[in-house]
């Protein structure tokens, strides 16, 4: 283990505190994933990196880290409330599939999305409609300790209730009082005792079509309930993070909190973490703004916003140049921008491959640079200053490289490990070629393409010495990685398999 000086902003303290787990070496996180109804976009996108880095580094610290986040494929209704259709039942009519066929669909299309991020996948993904049973018994618990009752087939979480005896919303900081007396009881919702209580269990509708039967009715768990639960499950009844975007404060993490005390009689949550929004041209991202662009759309440069298509690494770069916590706003410069710096930053990474030594004894001091890395980290995650700190050790590269500077072989090491551990261990920051190539026209890939012709040279001279095993070999070996290699009167032909 290294030694631990982390501090993590929790939002329900509204202070950075020392990070300690709860148990030595382990840490356990539950991050708030998506709901499967939908192609993912950059909202998407920020808290997937955001805990990602959290992921990476807590690792890279020495802890082992149990890292749970959630698919919802049931319960949340449109417009997050407590009536209304569920949208991946809706988006299953509209499309005429079953509802997990919708589901599927969607999460193999995150998957390759946050692949293509280079976001580590979660130890855990656990899918609500997998944890019917478990939803269940959590309710049972929650009736038994008074804090919820069933109306008319369905089960209501007694806000008022849980308000007077614990305090409900200190998450959000919202208003509870306010919320009880100014919330109206709308229309369908007669059957809560207070407009502001919220559904545990909700009896479907003859036309709802995802629906299990319960002591109280074949109906459905309502969507804040499959958090509670979940984490329980895999984390246990306390647990060291919690995490998800400022938009689910309220109500879904301050709900989580109020079913988890009913259920438990004490929080189970130590560190509560939120990203902030992106937003796009100073405005909000939305469906209906026209302002909504998915993942695939940025990385094939295929909505009238964009000006040309970003890679994925880019869009992975934009996001770290930002704290978390802090706003981001896309434009097209904005993200241009992030290209360039990226281009930098891989091009001096590349250039530290073929360094060479001219000083005997060290002349840089690399160990300033990783200190400064390592505090930026502790800070919150402040990965700007992480960025910042790798750019003046890819200056320090890129004098060495044109001969402005000198560097013993200690400092060429101290900066291969630099930039191993911090930009492609924690960061996540990869050389992609294919964006690469795009950028650049094609010149990026040409030490790839000189690589296969190395290769085919090799062969030829295999074949005038009758050495037919390497001759094979080579053929056979890139045949399989995907090239197709065709023999021609003056040398050969290559190409990408189709
Ligand atoms: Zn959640």
């Amino acid at each position: 283990m290294k030694p631990n000086n982390l501090t993590i902003y929790n939002t329900l303290s509204r202070n950075k505190e020392t990070f300690r787990p709860l148990h030595e070496g382990l840490v356990g996180m539950y991050v708030c994933g998506p709901t499967v109804y939908g192609d993912g976009h950059l909202g998407h996108a920020r808290p997937a990196i955001t805990f990602d880095i959290v992921q990476r580094y807590l690792k890279h610290l020495g802890y082992k880290v149990r890292y749970v986040r959630n698919i919802t494929d049931v319960g949340h209704l449109e417009h997050d409330a407590d009536d209304g259709e569920d949208k991946i039942a809706k988006k299953a009519r509209l499309e005429q599939l079953e509802p997990m066929e919708v589901v599927q669909y969607y999460l193999n299309r995150y998957h390759k999305a946050m692949d293509a991020l280079n976001v580590l996948p979660p130890s855990i993904e656990p899918h609500a409609s997998g944890h019917i049973i478990e939803q269940i018994e959590y309710i049972k618990k929650i009736l038994d300790s008074g804090y919820a009752y069933v109306s008319d087939g369905s089960v209501y979480f007694d806000v008022p209730k849980f308000n007077r005896d614990y305090g409900y919303g200190k998450l959000s900081g919202r208003n509870i009082d306010e919320l009880l007396a100014t919330t109206r009881d709308l229309d369908g919702q007669s059957e809560k005792h207070n407009p502001a209580d919220f559904a545990l269990w909700k009896k479907a509708a003859p036309e709802h079509i995802m629906h299990w039967p319960s002591p109280w009715s074949e109906g459905f768990p309502g969507w804040h309930l499959e958090c509670s639960t979940m984490s329980e499950k895999y984390l246990g009844s306390h647990f060291d993070i919690h995490g998800g975007g400022m938009d689910l404060k309220f109500p879904h993490h301050d709900c989580e909190i109020a079913q988890s005390v009913a259920h438990n009689g004490e929080p189970t949550v130590r560190y509560w973490m939120h990203n902030n929004m992106i937003t796009i041209n100073g405005k909000k991202m939305g469906k209906s703004l026209g302002n909504f662009i998915t993942l695939d759309e940025f990385f094939t440069g295929s909505h009238p916003l964009l000006t040309q298509a970003y890679s994925p690494m880019t869009i992975r770069f934009f996001i770290l140049q930002a704290h978390y916590r802090g706003t981001v706003d896309f434009s097209n410069e904005a993200l241009q921008g992030a290209e360039k710096a990226l281009g930098r930053m891989l091009d001096a990474y590349r250039r530290l491959r073929d360094l060479k030594p001219g000083a005997d004894t060290p002349v840089h001091d690399i160990a300033a640079i990783e200190r400064r890395c390592y505090e930026a980290l502790d800070d919150d995650f402040n990965t700007p200053m992480v960025i910042a700190a790798l750019f003046d050790a890819c200056r320090i590269i890129n004098m060495i490289k044109d001969g402005n500077a000198a560097a013993s072989q200690a400092d060429i090491d101290a900066l291969r490990s630099l930039m191993d551990t911090f930009m492609v261990e924690i960061l996540g920051i990869v050389p992609d070629v294919t964006a690469a190539a795009e950028a650049d026209g094609g010149q990026s890939v040409k030490p790839f393409e000189d690589a296969v012709d190395l290769l085919l040279e090799i062969r030829a001279g295999a074949k005038r010495n009758k050495d037919w095993a390497t001759s094979d070999l080579i053929r056979n070996r890139l045949s399989e990685i995907g090239f197709d290699v065709k023999d021609t009167k003056d040398g050969w032909e290559w190409s990408l398999k189709k």
